[in-house]
Formats: C-alpha cells, sequence, structure tokens
C-alpha cells in the first residue's frame, strides 16, 4: 500500500480496500518517523489531515468521490494554504499564516486530496539544491550525504521516500524536474498559464509554474486534471477548454504504441557535459522509445546556449520587484529594534532574507535600473523570444524533445553552496521550456556508479501535455526505474 501510486491507491479507495483514514494515518507515522533524517516537512497537520480523511471516507460511501479523493498529498511551502504556516524556506514568513489557499491548492482540495503537511524548499524557491532554506537543507532518500536537487526538494524527497504518493511544487527555472531528476521520481511543469499562479508566493511571474510530482506520468496526469483550469485572480491564466491529460494513456496501441511518434534530438543536448552515466542512460531510453515505435530526429536550438545568462537576468528582475512587498510592515518578519522607517525597512531585509535571496535583489534590481534596462534586461527578453523562435522550429520537425534533465546525479551537501555559478549550471537542461512557456515531465530512467537516479527530460510544445505523458508512460510500463524504492525507506 505505502509504495502504491496514486491511481492504484484510488482502485483500492473506491473498491474499499482501504480507508483514507487508514491509508493517511500510516503515512503521517511514516512521515514522522522519516523527517528528522530527510528533513522534508516543514509543516506535518496530523490534525487537518485526519478530519480530511474522514471527510473523504464518507465522501468515497456516498459514491460522489473524484479519482483522488481521499488520496494523500503535500504542498510545496511556496503554495498559500489556508489556516496552515507558508513559510517559502524563509525566516520572512517563518511564522505566515496564509488567510486564503492557491488556486491549486483549493482545485486539489475540492477533489477530495487530503494535506499531510507543507514541504521544505529553497528560500522563495531560488536554488537547486535545497540548501538555501532557512530550515536546513533536505536530504536525499537515496544517499542522505546528497542533496535532493531544488527548489521543490522536500516534495521531491518525500514522494521518492514514499511519505506521499504525489506532491505539488512549482518550476521557475527547473525546480520541479531537477529535484524529480535528483531524487528519482516524475516530475511535470505544465504550460506557462494552464494552472493558476494565484496564492503562490511569486519568485519570477512570466516564469513561475506551478505543477506536480508523483511516481508515475500517469499520477501526474490525474492531478493535473485537478488543478488546471482558468482563474480570473491571475491575469496570466488560460481560459481554454478542459481537457484530460490521461486519455491518451488508456489507448490500446499495441506493440509499437510510440508509432508515428517524432522524438526529437537536439545536438545542443548531447556534448553539453552532462556525466557519462547520464549520456548513457539517456541513450538506452532513447533506445526504448525506438523499440516502441517512435522515429528520432537530429534538431538543432542554435540559441538554447543562452538560456542561462538570459534566466538569470530575468528571474532576478522579477524577483526584485516580487519581493518588494516583504518590508516588515503588512505581513511576514519585522526587525525588533529599529531608529525609523527606513532603518526599519533595512534591518527586516537584513534579517529576513537568506545570501542568496539578496544576491538575486541586488542582480535584479542592477539589471533593471536606468542606463542598464535596455543592455540587460531588454536584451534578455529580445534573446528569450529567439530561443522560443528555436523551439517553434524544432517542432515542426518533432514532436517531443528528449534529452538529460540535470548534467549531474545528486552531489553531497555543501559541495557547491560556495560557487553559485556552478549551482546555477544544474539548470542548463531545465530552464528553457520556462523561457518558452512550453511543458516539460522528468522521469527516472536509471541509476549512475554510485546508484544515484538519473532523470530523462521529455520537452513538448505548448499545450502537448497529454503527449509528453502519452511517451512517458509507454516507457514506464516497459522499465521500472520509476518503481524502485530507496533502500533506507523501503516498508
Ligand atoms: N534553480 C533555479 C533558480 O535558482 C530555478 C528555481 C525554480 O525553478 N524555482 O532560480
Amino acid at each position: 500500500m505505502i509504495t502504491s501510486s496514486v491511481a492504484e491507491l484510488s482502485r483500492s479507495l473506491l473498491a474499499r480496500r482501504l480507508s483514507s483514514i487508514e491509508l493517511t494515518g500510516s503515512l503521517l507515522d511514516r512521515i514522522e518517523t522519516a523527517n528528522p533524517t530527510l528533513n522534508a516537512f516543514l509543516t506535518i497537520d496530523r490534525e487537518g489531515a485526519m478530519s480530511q480523511a474522514k471527510a473523504a471516507d464518507a465522501r468515497i460511501a456516498a459514491g460522489t468521490a473524484s479519482p483522488l479523493t481521499g488520496i494523500p498529498l503535500a504542498h510545496k511551502d511556496v503554495i498559500m494554504t489556508e489556516g496552515l504556516r507558508t513559510t517559502c524556506g524563509s525566516r520572512m514568513l517563518e511564522n505566515f499564516v496564509a488567510p486564503y489557499s492557491a488556486f491549486v491548492a483549493e482545485r486539489l482540495a475540492r477533489a477530495g486530496m487530503v494535506t499531510v503537511g507543507k514541504t521544505n524548499m529553497d528560500e522563495f524557491a531560488m536554488g537547486s539544491s535545497n540548501e538555501n532554506s532557512y530550515f536546513g537543507p533536505v536530504r536525499n532518500p537515496w544517499n542522505t550525504t546528497c542533496v535532493a536537487g531544488g527548489s521543490s526538494g522536500g516534495s521531491a524527497a518525500a514522494v521518492a521516500a514514499r511519505l506521499v504518493p504525489a506532491a505539488t511544487g512549482t518550476d521557475t527555472g527547473g525546480s520541479i524536474r531537477q529535484p524529480a531528476a535528483l531524487s528519482g521520481v516524475c516530475g511535470l511543469k505544465p504550460t506557462y498559464g494552464v494552472c493558476s499562479r494565484y496564492g503562490l508566493v511569486a519568485l519570477a511571474s512570466s516564469l513561475d509554474t506551478p505543477g506536480v510530482f508523483g511516481q508515475t506520468a500517469e499520477d501526474c496526469a490525474l492531478l493535473l486534471n485537478a488543478m488546471a483550469g482558468h482563474d480570473a485572480r491571475d491575469s496570466t491564466s488560460l481560459d481554454r477548454p478542459a481537457e484530460d491529460y490521461a486519455r491518451q494513456l488508456s489507448e490500446n496501441a499495441g506493440a509499437k504504441p510510440l508509432a508515428g511518434v517524432r522524438v526529437g534530438l537536439p545536438r545542443e543536448y548531447f556534448g553539453a557535459g552532462a556525466e557519462p552515466d547520464i549520456v548513457d542512460a539517456i541513450e538506452t531510453a532513447i533506445a526504448g522509445f525506438r523499440s516502441l515505435g517512435a522515429t528520432t530526429v537530429e534538431v538543432s536550438l542554435p540559441n538554447v546556449d543562452h538560456s542561462l545568462p538570459v534566466y538569470y537576468v530575468i528571474s532576478p528582475a522579477e524577483a526584485s520587484s516580487n519581493l518588494a512587498r516583504f518590508d516588515g510592515v503588512r505581513y511576514g518578519h519585522r526587525a525588533a529594534k529599529y531608529d525609523d522607517l527606513t532603518d526599519m525597512y533595512k534591518k527586516t531585509r537584513a534579517e529576513g532574507f537568506g545570501a542568496e535571496v539578496k544576491r538575486r535583489i541586488l542582480i535584479g534590481t542592477y539589471v533593471l535600473s536606468h542606463g542598464y534596462y535596455d543592455a540587460y534586461y531588454l536584451k534578455a527578453q529580445q534573446v528569450r523570444r529567439l530561443i522560443a523562435d528555436d523551439f517553434r522550429k524544432a517542432y515542426q520537425r518533432c514532436d517531443v524533445i528528449v534529452g538529460p534533465t540535470s548534467p549531474t546525479t545528486a552531489f553531497c551537501i555543501g559541495d557547491n553552496i560556495d560557487d553559485p555559478l556552478k549551482m546555477y549550471l544544474n539548470d542548463i537542461f531545465t530552464i528553457a521550456s520556462n523561457l518558452t512557456g512550453t511543458p516539460a515531465i522528468s522521469i527516472p530512467c536509471g541509476f549512475d556508479g554510485k546508484g544515484l537516479p538519473i532523470g530523462l527530460q521529455i520537452q513538448g510544445n505548448a499545450f502537448a501535455e497529454a503527449q509528453i505523458l502519452n511517451v512517458a508512460h509507454r516507457y514506464q510500463q516497459t522499465t521500472d526505474w520509476h518503481r524502485r524504492v530507496p533502500a533506507g525507506f523501503a516498508p
């Protein structure tokens, strides 16, 4: 039961072979046992979860359940949850209790999911290792001396250690896919605008995308079905007809389920410095796609190399503006001692923010300042367009783009923390789809020589979620990487 997917648990719950009370209770026990080691959860809400589980069981008994009713879930602590602390991994919001819930949290609750708690993350979602959390790093369930990835490290580790079958995350430059890869789980970033950003603590508004972690592509589809939808409170939320993201998964496609699917292999992604074990695993996976009937085609993304510098202008620019609201006046931390208003602002922000957040605010303020705006911010936006054009052209020749999610597997806690540029390089393969707003998933595709998981990224054109989920699902039907459980957390 503990290692079952959402889809499997759902069948057991609906058939009344299992109750949500039993399931939620045993997962809470697992969370309480594992958390001192992993530090994946910042808040555990046993009381709230058990009462939601009771309500879910009643709904199942009444015959009004959805496929997600009674399934335990954790939210990344950037997602506001009414009445429950939302820290965003920061001292600034250490004691902040959200007055309302984020759209995606609301939607998943309405489907009947049970919120067991809030997961650890890099402060304000800035980071690739979860070492920037005010509450300490998350440890990787596969090797607890390693990072879980970031910024949604807590959600990734919680799913990897089978503490919850699914969790939410946000992805601004790779923060769902990179920790999914490093922790050996699936992580889906949908098309920008498909899930409302309402109620997320904002990092970079033109890039922030709520999404989901699960063991399988099928589970990601089930959660996306509940999370997607128009919301007038987010001006970039898209008003499109609802779709069933799992619709392609149940088609009986025979021995060659990927026949007709053109897999694009960007020459820029191969030879871009990924570790040799990763390159081997990706090549084996590509051979697997071919044997499932897919064809492969080399494509080129000539400007994709500029993704990283473009992102590290645009993202800090937007962050510096979004984080101006944390001034000690309305909510969050306020310095205890100060001389006047200006001094209160200064001391509050000096105390409330960690080093990486301050670094980004400084960079962002600089690139937006008079005299530098055209040279940096405007130029970055122009290059962003060129990158999007590259992808548009590539998708005329292929349906999905495949490659590694991250150039390395999980590294040791402390190893990269003093070298921000090296840390930023972790996102080299994930950032482009945030700049272009297109969907992408990371799925497990093997292990390196040290026994650490390797992630495969499948990207698609805007609104191609159903297709990338199908490609991932067909791969998972013929492999068992996603079924492996870290030794220390086997039930
Ligand atoms: N690692 C990237 C950063 O530090 C991406 C973060 C994210 O996606 N939230 O900004």
